[in-house]
Protein backbone atom coordinates (compact mmCIF):
# COMPACT_ATOMS: atom_id res chain seq x y z
CA UNK A 1 0.00 0.00 0.00
CA UNK A 2 1.48 2.85 -0.91
CA UNK A 3 -0.21 6.89 0.16
CA UNK A 4 0.42 9.59 -1.09
CA UNK A 5 -0.79 12.75 1.81
CA UNK A 6 0.02 12.60 5.42
CA UNK A 7 -3.52 14.14 6.08
CA UNK A 8 -6.33 12.92 8.10
CA UNK A 9 -7.43 11.17 4.83
CA UNK A 10 -4.13 9.28 3.87
CA UNK A 11 -3.32 8.22 8.11
CA UNK A 12 -7.00 7.27 8.47
CA UNK A 13 -6.85 5.01 5.53
CA UNK A 14 -3.36 3.86 6.94
CA UNK A 15 -4.78 3.09 10.53
CA UNK A 16 -7.59 1.38 9.25
CA UNK A 17 -5.73 -1.07 6.97
CA UNK A 18 -3.45 -1.95 9.69
CA UNK A 19 -6.12 -2.55 11.93
CA UNK A 20 -7.67 -5.06 9.18
CA UNK A 21 -4.30 -6.95 8.11
CA UNK A 22 -1.56 -6.04 10.20
CA UNK A 23 0.74 -7.78 7.83
CA UNK A 24 0.18 -5.50 4.97
CA UNK A 25 3.14 -3.05 4.32
CA UNK A 26 1.89 0.26 4.09
CA UNK A 27 3.89 3.54 3.25
CA UNK A 28 2.33 6.82 3.67
CA UNK A 29 4.66 9.80 1.44
CA UNK A 30 4.21 13.23 2.83
CA UNK A 31 5.92 16.08 0.78
CA UNK A 32 5.57 18.12 4.25
CA UNK A 33 4.94 16.98 8.03
CA UNK A 34 1.87 14.81 8.74
CA UNK A 35 -0.84 17.02 9.29
CA UNK A 36 0.60 20.35 7.67
CA UNK A 37 -2.24 20.47 5.65
CA UNK A 38 -5.98 21.32 6.56
CA UNK A 39 -6.01 18.58 8.61
CA UNK A 40 -3.39 20.53 11.34
CA UNK A 41 -5.03 23.55 10.91
CA UNK A 42 -8.57 23.70 10.64
CA UNK A 43 -11.55 25.04 12.64
CA UNK A 44 -12.18 21.60 14.80
CA UNK A 45 -15.82 20.98 14.13
CA UNK A 46 -15.57 17.12 14.04
CA UNK A 47 -18.72 17.04 13.06
CA UNK A 48 -21.52 14.77 10.56
CA UNK A 49 -21.69 17.58 8.18
CA UNK A 50 -21.74 16.42 4.69
CA UNK A 51 -20.99 18.72 1.75
CA UNK A 52 -24.28 17.56 -0.26
CA UNK A 53 -27.46 17.91 1.42
CA UNK A 54 -29.75 15.18 2.05
CA UNK A 55 -31.72 16.05 -1.32
CA UNK A 56 -28.94 16.45 -3.69
CA UNK A 57 -27.97 13.08 -2.07
CA UNK A 58 -31.25 11.35 -2.73
CA UNK A 59 -31.13 12.90 -6.51
CA UNK A 60 -27.56 11.43 -7.34
CA UNK A 61 -29.12 7.96 -5.25
CA UNK A 62 -32.36 7.28 -3.67
CA UNK A 63 -34.27 8.24 -0.15
CA UNK A 64 -32.68 5.31 1.20
CA UNK A 65 -28.94 6.33 0.00
CA UNK A 66 -28.93 9.57 1.71
CA UNK A 67 -30.64 8.69 4.88
CA UNK A 68 -27.39 5.48 4.88
CA UNK A 69 -25.10 8.34 4.30
CA UNK A 70 -26.59 11.22 6.94
CA UNK A 71 -26.38 8.10 9.38
CA UNK A 72 -22.85 6.95 8.75
CA UNK A 73 -22.13 10.76 9.03
CA UNK A 74 -23.35 10.35 12.68
CA UNK A 75 -21.93 6.94 13.54
CA UNK A 76 -18.34 8.34 12.41
CA UNK A 77 -18.04 11.26 15.00
CA UNK A 78 -18.78 8.72 17.74
CA UNK A 79 -16.11 6.28 16.09
CA UNK A 80 -13.33 9.51 15.78
CA UNK A 81 -14.19 9.56 19.85
CA UNK A 82 -13.72 5.62 19.99
CA UNK A 83 -10.59 5.83 18.69
CA UNK A 84 -8.95 9.16 19.84
CA UNK A 85 -10.10 7.50 23.51
CA UNK A 86 -8.03 4.15 22.54
CA UNK A 87 -5.37 5.03 21.02
CA UNK A 88 -5.30 7.82 24.09
CA UNK A 89 -4.89 10.98 21.69
CA UNK A 90 -5.27 14.18 23.74
CA UNK A 91 -6.80 16.78 21.28
CA UNK A 92 -8.81 18.45 24.02
CA UNK A 93 -12.23 16.42 22.39
CA UNK A 94 -15.72 18.05 23.90
CA UNK A 95 -18.84 16.82 22.57
CA UNK A 96 -20.74 19.77 23.12
CA UNK A 97 -22.63 19.86 19.84
CA UNK A 98 -23.48 22.90 17.30
CA UNK A 99 -25.20 25.61 17.60
CA UNK A 100 -26.49 27.36 14.60
CA UNK A 101 -27.42 30.85 15.28
CA UNK A 102 -30.15 32.25 13.22
CA UNK A 103 -29.61 36.14 13.54
CA UNK A 104 -32.34 37.46 10.66
CA UNK A 105 -36.23 36.70 9.78
CA UNK A 106 -34.08 35.51 6.71
CA UNK A 107 -32.10 33.52 8.58
CA UNK A 108 -34.46 31.93 10.64
CA UNK A 109 -36.18 30.58 7.66
CA UNK A 110 -33.27 29.04 6.73
CA UNK A 111 -32.86 27.41 9.36
CA UNK A 112 -36.72 25.85 9.44
CA UNK A 113 -36.27 24.74 6.31
CA UNK A 114 -33.32 22.53 7.53
CA UNK A 115 -35.04 21.34 10.47
CA UNK A 116 -37.56 20.48 7.69
CA UNK A 117 -35.57 18.70 5.41
CA UNK A 118 -34.05 16.49 8.20
CA UNK A 119 -37.68 15.45 9.10
CA UNK A 120 -38.71 15.01 5.65
CA UNK A 121 -36.03 12.21 5.78
CA UNK A 122 -36.73 10.81 9.41
CA UNK A 123 -34.26 13.00 11.25
CA UNK A 124 -36.29 13.36 14.79
CA UNK A 125 -35.26 16.67 17.18
CA UNK A 126 -32.43 14.21 18.81
CA UNK A 127 -30.25 14.96 15.43
CA UNK A 128 -31.16 18.48 14.71
CA UNK A 129 -33.58 20.66 16.88
CA UNK A 130 -34.95 24.34 16.51
CA UNK A 131 -34.01 26.23 19.31
CA UNK A 132 -36.30 29.37 20.44
CA UNK A 133 -34.30 32.88 20.29
CA UNK A 134 -33.45 32.25 24.05
CA UNK A 135 -32.60 28.76 23.80
CA UNK A 136 -30.26 29.72 21.29
CA UNK A 137 -29.12 32.42 23.67
CA UNK A 138 -28.38 30.42 26.18
CA UNK A 139 -25.93 28.78 24.16
CA UNK A 140 -24.18 31.65 22.44
CA UNK A 141 -24.87 34.86 23.52
CA UNK A 142 -24.48 36.80 20.57
CA UNK A 143 -25.89 40.12 18.89
CA UNK A 144 -29.26 40.04 17.15
CA UNK A 145 -30.47 36.25 18.02
CA UNK A 146 -33.57 35.21 16.33
CA UNK A 147 -33.39 31.43 17.05
CA UNK A 148 -31.67 28.59 16.00
CA UNK A 149 -30.69 24.63 15.56
CA UNK A 150 -29.02 22.71 17.36
CA UNK A 151 -27.61 19.03 17.20
CA UNK A 152 -25.85 16.96 19.19
CA UNK A 153 -23.29 15.36 16.56
CA UNK A 154 -19.93 17.34 16.56
CA UNK A 155 -17.24 17.91 18.68
CA UNK A 156 -15.01 20.50 19.54
CA UNK A 157 -11.38 19.26 19.03
CA UNK A 158 -7.71 20.69 18.40
CA UNK A 159 -6.88 19.68 14.77
CA UNK A 160 -3.18 19.67 15.05
CA UNK A 161 -2.86 17.74 18.60
CA UNK A 162 -5.68 15.13 16.66
CA UNK A 163 -2.87 14.91 13.44
CA UNK A 164 0.14 14.57 15.23
CA UNK A 165 -1.24 12.28 17.65
CA UNK A 166 -2.68 9.69 14.35
CA UNK A 167 1.00 10.26 13.34
CA UNK A 168 2.58 8.94 16.30
CA UNK A 169 -0.24 5.94 16.48
CA UNK A 170 0.73 5.38 13.09
CA UNK A 171 4.67 5.03 14.02
CA UNK A 172 3.57 3.18 17.24
CA UNK A 173 2.26 0.70 15.35
CA UNK A 174 5.52 0.28 12.61
CA UNK A 175 3.45 2.17 9.52
CA UNK A 176 6.63 3.67 7.48
CA UNK A 177 5.38 7.66 7.47
CA UNK A 178 7.95 9.38 5.21
CA UNK A 179 7.65 13.26 5.63
CA UNK A 180 9.45 15.54 2.97
CA UNK A 181 8.67 13.30 0.60
CA UNK A 182 6.98 14.53 -1.97
CA UNK A 183 4.76 12.68 -4.72
CA UNK A 184 5.27 14.21 -7.96
CA UNK A 185 3.28 11.64 -10.01
CA UNK A 186 0.47 9.28 -8.94
CA UNK A 187 0.49 5.65 -11.26
CA UNK A 188 -1.05 2.55 -11.15
CA UNK A 189 1.28 0.27 -9.14
CA UNK A 190 3.79 2.67 -7.80
CA UNK A 191 4.16 6.33 -6.40
CA UNK A 192 6.78 8.62 -8.02
CA UNK A 193 8.46 10.48 -5.14
CA UNK A 194 10.97 13.37 -5.21
CA UNK A 195 13.32 10.66 -3.48
CA UNK A 196 12.40 7.29 -5.43
CA UNK A 197 9.42 5.36 -7.24
CA UNK A 198 7.53 3.44 -3.91
CA UNK A 199 6.39 -0.03 -6.25
CA UNK A 200 2.43 -0.82 -4.40
CA UNK A 201 0.07 -3.11 -5.71
CA UNK A 202 -2.71 -0.24 -4.38
CA UNK A 203 -1.57 3.74 -4.22
CA UNK A 204 -4.24 6.57 -2.79
CA UNK A 205 -4.36 9.74 -3.87
CA UNK A 206 -5.21 12.02 -0.43
CA UNK A 207 -4.13 15.33 -1.38
CA UNK A 208 -7.51 17.27 -1.04
CA UNK A 209 -6.13 21.15 -2.10
CA UNK A 210 -2.87 20.17 -2.81
CA UNK A 211 -4.06 17.72 -5.55
CA UNK A 212 -4.37 19.71 -8.72
CA UNK A 213 -0.31 20.14 -8.67
CA UNK A 214 -0.47 16.83 -9.95
CA UNK A 215 0.46 15.88 -13.54
CA UNK A 216 -3.43 15.27 -15.25
CA UNK A 217 -5.08 16.42 -11.96
CA UNK A 218 -5.18 19.99 -12.23
CA UNK A 219 -8.89 19.96 -12.84
CA UNK A 220 -10.13 17.50 -10.42
CA UNK A 221 -10.39 19.46 -7.37
CA UNK A 222 -10.39 23.69 -6.66
CA UNK A 223 -8.35 24.75 -3.70
CA UNK A 224 -10.23 27.45 -2.07
CA UNK A 225 -9.39 29.13 0.82
CA UNK A 226 -10.46 29.02 4.43
CA UNK A 227 -8.87 31.36 6.82
CA UNK A 228 -8.67 31.60 10.35
CA UNK A 229 -8.28 33.91 13.68
CA UNK A 230 -7.90 33.03 17.37
CA UNK A 231 -8.10 35.46 20.46
CA UNK A 232 -6.23 35.57 23.80
CA UNK A 233 -6.59 33.68 26.69
CA UNK A 234 -10.11 35.11 27.84
CA UNK A 235 -11.04 35.38 31.48
CA UNK A 236 -14.17 33.82 33.00
CA UNK A 237 -15.80 36.40 33.12
CA UNK A 238 -16.24 37.45 29.11
CA UNK A 239 -16.89 33.73 28.66
CA UNK A 240 -19.58 34.19 31.33
CA UNK A 241 -21.06 36.86 28.68
CA UNK A 242 -21.07 34.76 25.42
CA UNK A 243 -21.78 31.11 26.56
CA UNK A 244 -20.08 28.49 24.68
CA UNK A 245 -20.02 26.54 28.45
CA UNK A 246 -20.62 23.36 26.77
CA UNK A 247 -18.01 24.01 23.83
CA UNK A 248 -20.38 23.38 21.27
CA UNK A 249 -18.95 24.78 18.03
CA UNK A 250 -20.66 28.18 16.43
CA UNK A 251 -22.08 29.17 13.15
CA UNK A 252 -25.01 31.11 11.35
CA UNK A 253 -27.32 31.21 8.77
CA UNK A 254 -25.19 33.79 6.38
CA UNK A 255 -24.05 32.91 2.82
CA UNK A 256 -20.31 33.38 3.56
CA UNK A 257 -19.54 30.05 5.80
CA UNK A 258 -18.36 31.37 9.80
CA UNK A 259 -17.16 29.32 12.11
CA UNK A 260 -16.40 29.10 15.58
CA UNK A 261 -15.53 26.97 18.31
CA UNK A 262 -14.06 28.14 22.30
CA UNK A 263 -10.70 26.38 22.90
CA UNK A 264 -9.91 24.15 25.58
CA UNK A 265 -6.87 27.34 26.51
CA UNK A 266 -9.83 29.59 26.79
CA UNK A 267 -9.74 30.95 23.64
CA UNK A 268 -12.17 31.97 20.61
CA UNK A 269 -11.07 30.62 17.21
CA UNK A 270 -13.23 31.89 14.25
CA UNK A 271 -12.73 31.44 10.97
CA UNK A 272 -14.57 32.19 7.45
CA UNK A 273 -14.27 31.65 3.37
CA UNK A 274 -13.71 34.90 1.27
CA UNK A 275 -10.13 34.61 0.32
CA UNK A 276 -9.81 34.50 -3.05
CA UNK A 277 -9.32 31.51 -5.09
CA UNK A 278 -6.21 31.81 -7.03
CA UNK A 279 -5.43 31.42 -10.75
CA UNK A 280 -4.84 27.72 -12.01
CA UNK A 281 -5.66 26.24 -8.64
CA UNK A 282 -2.25 27.85 -7.02
CA UNK A 283 -1.48 26.75 -3.43
CA UNK A 284 1.20 28.90 -1.73
CA UNK A 285 1.71 29.48 2.11
CA UNK A 286 1.68 33.67 1.21
CA UNK A 287 -2.58 32.68 0.09
CA UNK A 288 -2.84 31.44 3.90
CA UNK A 289 -2.76 35.25 5.29
CA UNK A 290 -4.98 37.89 3.80
CA UNK A 291 -5.02 40.81 5.93
CA UNK A 292 -8.41 42.13 5.14
CA UNK A 293 -10.48 38.92 5.74
CA UNK A 294 -8.69 38.66 8.90
CA UNK A 295 -9.35 41.97 9.58
CA UNK A 296 -13.40 40.87 8.10
CA UNK A 297 -13.68 37.98 10.50
CA UNK A 298 -12.35 40.38 13.33
CA UNK A 299 -15.03 42.92 12.59
CA UNK A 300 -18.16 39.98 12.21
CA UNK A 301 -16.59 38.60 15.73
CA UNK A 302 -16.89 41.58 17.31
CA UNK A 303 -20.46 42.27 16.02
CA UNK A 304 -21.62 39.05 17.19
CA UNK A 305 -19.92 39.22 20.72
CA UNK A 306 -19.44 43.05 21.35
CA UNK A 307 -17.34 42.01 24.19
CA UNK A 308 -14.67 40.82 22.21
CA UNK A 309 -13.84 44.18 20.56
CA UNK A 310 -10.94 45.00 22.42
CA UNK A 311 -9.86 41.69 22.76
CA UNK A 312 -5.73 40.87 21.25
CA UNK A 313 -5.52 38.47 18.39
CA UNK A 314 -2.40 36.22 18.75
CA UNK A 315 -3.00 34.10 15.50
CA UNK A 316 -3.66 34.19 12.22
CA UNK A 317 -3.31 31.58 9.38
CA UNK A 318 -5.51 29.61 6.93
CA UNK A 319 -4.98 26.81 4.45
CA UNK A 320 -7.11 25.09 1.29
CA UNK A 321 -9.92 23.39 1.59
CA UNK A 322 -10.76 20.73 -1.28
CA UNK A 323 -14.05 21.09 -3.58
CA UNK A 324 -14.84 19.51 -6.55
CA UNK A 325 -17.02 20.93 -9.17
CA UNK A 326 -20.23 19.08 -7.84
CA UNK A 327 -20.05 19.90 -4.28
CA UNK A 328 -20.09 15.94 -3.81
CA UNK A 329 -17.13 14.41 -1.91
CA UNK A 330 -16.08 11.16 -3.16
CA UNK A 331 -13.60 7.92 -2.39
CA UNK A 332 -13.37 4.85 -4.44
CA UNK A 333 -11.02 2.59 -6.03
CA UNK A 334 -10.35 1.34 -9.28
CA UNK A 335 -10.12 -2.09 -9.17
CA UNK A 336 -8.10 -2.71 -12.20
CA UNK A 337 -5.61 0.28 -11.59
CA UNK A 338 -5.62 -0.35 -7.95
CA UNK A 339 -5.48 3.49 -7.84
CA UNK A 340 -7.97 4.98 -5.13
CA UNK A 341 -9.28 8.37 -4.17
CA UNK A 342 -10.88 9.90 -1.50
CA UNK A 343 -11.66 13.87 -1.13
CA UNK A 344 -13.74 17.19 -1.77
CA UNK A 345 -14.89 17.25 1.17
CA UNK A 346 -14.98 20.90 1.16
CA UNK A 347 -14.91 22.08 4.56
CA UNK A 348 -16.33 19.23 6.17
CA UNK A 349 -12.93 16.66 6.39
CA UNK A 350 -12.16 16.49 9.90
CA UNK A 351 -14.77 13.26 10.60
CA UNK A 352 -15.61 12.46 6.39
CA UNK A 353 -11.71 11.34 6.21
CA UNK A 354 -12.48 8.49 8.93
CA UNK A 355 -15.45 7.15 7.15
CA UNK A 356 -13.14 8.07 3.65
CA UNK A 357 -10.17 5.43 5.89
CA UNK A 358 -12.53 3.05 6.67
CA UNK A 359 -14.41 2.87 3.27
CA UNK A 360 -10.83 2.88 1.56
CA UNK A 361 -9.84 -0.08 3.85
CA UNK A 362 -12.64 -2.05 3.31
CA UNK A 363 -12.66 -1.62 -0.76
CA UNK A 364 -9.14 -2.59 -0.29
CA UNK A 365 -9.46 -5.95 1.73
CA UNK A 366 -13.17 -6.89 -0.13
CA UNK A 367 -14.73 -6.56 3.09
CA UNK A 368 -18.35 -6.25 1.68
CA UNK A 369 -20.00 -3.61 4.37
CA UNK A 370 -22.64 -0.95 4.55
CA UNK A 371 -20.20 1.96 4.13
CA UNK A 372 -18.77 0.80 0.74
CA UNK A 373 -22.65 0.85 -0.73
CA UNK A 374 -23.03 4.44 0.35
CA UNK A 375 -23.81 7.08 -2.16
CA UNK A 376 -20.52 8.69 -1.99
CA UNK A 377 -18.68 5.30 -2.72
CA UNK A 378 -17.12 5.34 -6.72
CA UNK A 379 -19.37 8.68 -7.33
CA UNK A 380 -16.89 10.55 -10.12
CA UNK A 381 -17.60 14.26 -10.30
CA UNK A 382 -17.39 16.08 -13.45
CA UNK A 383 -13.83 18.02 -14.00
CA UNK A 384 -13.50 21.92 -13.46
CA UNK A 385 -13.90 24.00 -16.07
CA UNK A 386 -10.18 25.37 -17.90
CA UNK A 387 -9.01 28.55 -16.65
CA UNK A 388 -9.92 31.78 -16.62
CA UNK A 389 -13.63 30.17 -16.22
CA UNK A 390 -13.07 28.27 -13.29
CA UNK A 391 -11.00 31.48 -11.34
CA UNK A 392 -14.05 33.59 -12.98
CA UNK A 393 -17.05 31.66 -11.46
CA UNK A 394 -15.45 30.65 -8.12
CA UNK A 395 -14.28 34.11 -7.10
CA UNK A 396 -17.74 35.21 -9.06
CA UNK A 397 -19.40 32.67 -6.52
CA UNK A 398 -17.86 33.94 -3.70
CA UNK A 399 -18.46 37.90 -4.46
CA UNK A 400 -22.09 36.89 -4.49
CA UNK A 401 -22.05 35.38 -1.39
CA UNK A 402 -20.60 38.05 0.30
CA UNK A 403 -22.87 40.54 -0.86
CA UNK A 404 -25.62 38.52 -0.79
CA UNK A 405 -25.18 38.72 3.48
CA UNK A 406 -25.02 42.28 2.66
CA UNK A 407 -27.95 43.10 1.04
CA UNK A 408 -30.34 40.83 2.90
CA UNK A 409 -29.35 42.92 5.81
CA UNK A 410 -30.48 45.48 4.25
CA UNK A 411 -33.31 45.28 2.62
CA UNK A 412 -34.92 42.02 4.82
CA UNK A 413 -35.17 39.93 1.52
CA UNK A 414 -33.90 36.44 0.26
CA UNK A 415 -30.95 37.67 -2.70
CA UNK A 416 -31.73 35.57 -5.70
CA UNK A 417 -28.25 36.07 -6.89
CA UNK A 418 -26.68 33.84 -4.07
CA UNK A 419 -29.54 31.15 -4.57
CA UNK A 420 -28.63 30.90 -8.80
CA UNK A 421 -24.60 31.15 -7.73
CA UNK A 422 -25.34 28.34 -5.27
CA UNK A 423 -27.13 26.19 -8.22
CA UNK A 424 -24.49 27.22 -10.75
CA UNK A 425 -21.63 25.81 -8.83
CA UNK A 426 -23.50 22.76 -7.68
CA UNK A 427 -23.50 23.46 -3.63
C1 LIG B 1 -8.96 26.93 7.89
C2 LIG B 1 -9.72 25.65 7.71
C3 LIG B 1 -10.78 25.35 8.55
C4 LIG B 1 -11.48 24.15 8.41
N1 LIG B 1 -12.42 23.82 9.34
C5 LIG B 1 -12.98 22.58 9.31
C6 LIG B 1 -13.81 22.16 10.36
O1 LIG B 1 -13.99 22.86 11.37
N2 LIG B 1 -14.41 20.94 10.27
C7 LIG B 1 -14.21 20.12 9.20
O2 LIG B 1 -14.79 19.04 9.15
N3 LIG B 1 -13.36 20.48 8.20
C8 LIG B 1 -12.72 21.68 8.25
N4 LIG B 1 -11.83 22.03 7.28
C9 LIG B 1 -11.56 21.06 6.21
C10 LIG B 1 -10.72 19.89 6.71
O3 LIG B 1 -9.62 20.38 7.45
C11 LIG B 1 -10.25 19.07 5.51
O4 LIG B 1 -11.39 18.68 4.76
C12 LIG B 1 -9.49 17.83 5.89
O5 LIG B 1 -8.48 18.11 6.82
C13 LIG B 1 -8.90 17.19 4.63
O6 LIG B 1 -7.96 16.22 5.00
P1 LIG B 1 -7.03 15.57 3.87
O7 LIG B 1 -6.13 14.63 4.54
O8 LIG B 1 -7.88 15.03 2.78
O9 LIG B 1 -6.25 16.82 3.25
P2 LIG B 1 -5.01 17.64 3.86
O10 LIG B 1 -5.08 17.72 5.34
O11 LIG B 1 -4.91 18.90 3.11
O12 LIG B 1 -3.79 16.68 3.55
C14 LIG B 1 -3.14 16.60 2.30
C15 LIG B 1 -1.68 16.33 2.61
O13 LIG B 1 -0.97 16.11 1.38
C16 LIG B 1 0.30 16.70 1.50
N5 LIG B 1 0.82 16.92 0.14
C17 LIG B 1 0.52 17.91 -0.73
N6 LIG B 1 1.16 17.73 -1.88
C18 LIG B 1 1.86 16.57 -1.75
C19 LIG B 1 2.72 15.84 -2.62
N7 LIG B 1 2.96 16.24 -3.86
N8 LIG B 1 3.28 14.69 -2.16
C20 LIG B 1 3.04 14.24 -0.89
N9 LIG B 1 2.24 14.92 -0.03
C21 LIG B 1 1.66 16.05 -0.47
C22 LIG B 1 0.04 17.98 2.27
O14 LIG B 1 1.23 18.49 2.85
C23 LIG B 1 -0.99 17.52 3.29
O15 LIG B 1 -0.40 17.09 4.48
C24 LIG B 1 -11.13 23.24 7.36
C25 LIG B 1 -10.06 23.54 6.51
C26 LIG B 1 -9.37 24.73 6.69
C27 LIG B 1 -8.22 25.03 5.75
Amino acid sequence: MAIAGAGFTGMWTAYYLHKADPTLRIALCERDIAGYGASGRNGGWCSALFPASLSKLQRMTDRAGAIAMQTAMYKTVDEVSRVVAAEGIDCHWARGGTVMLARSAIQLERAKEEIAEAREFGFGEENLRLLTAAEATEMAAATEVAGGTYTPHCAAIHPARLARGLAEVLRRKGIALYERTEVLEIQPGRLVTRLGTVRARYVIRALEGYTPRLRGLQRAIAPVYSLMIATERLPESVWEQIGLAERPTFGDFRHLIIYGQRTADGRFAFGGRGAPYHFGSAVRPSFDRVPVVFAELRRTLAELFPVLGEVAITHTWGGPIGVARDWCASVGLDRETGVGWAGGYVGDGVSTTNLAGRTLSDLITGTDSDIVRLPWVGHRSPDWEPEPLRWLGLNGGLRVMATADHAEDRTGRPSRAARFMGRFLGG
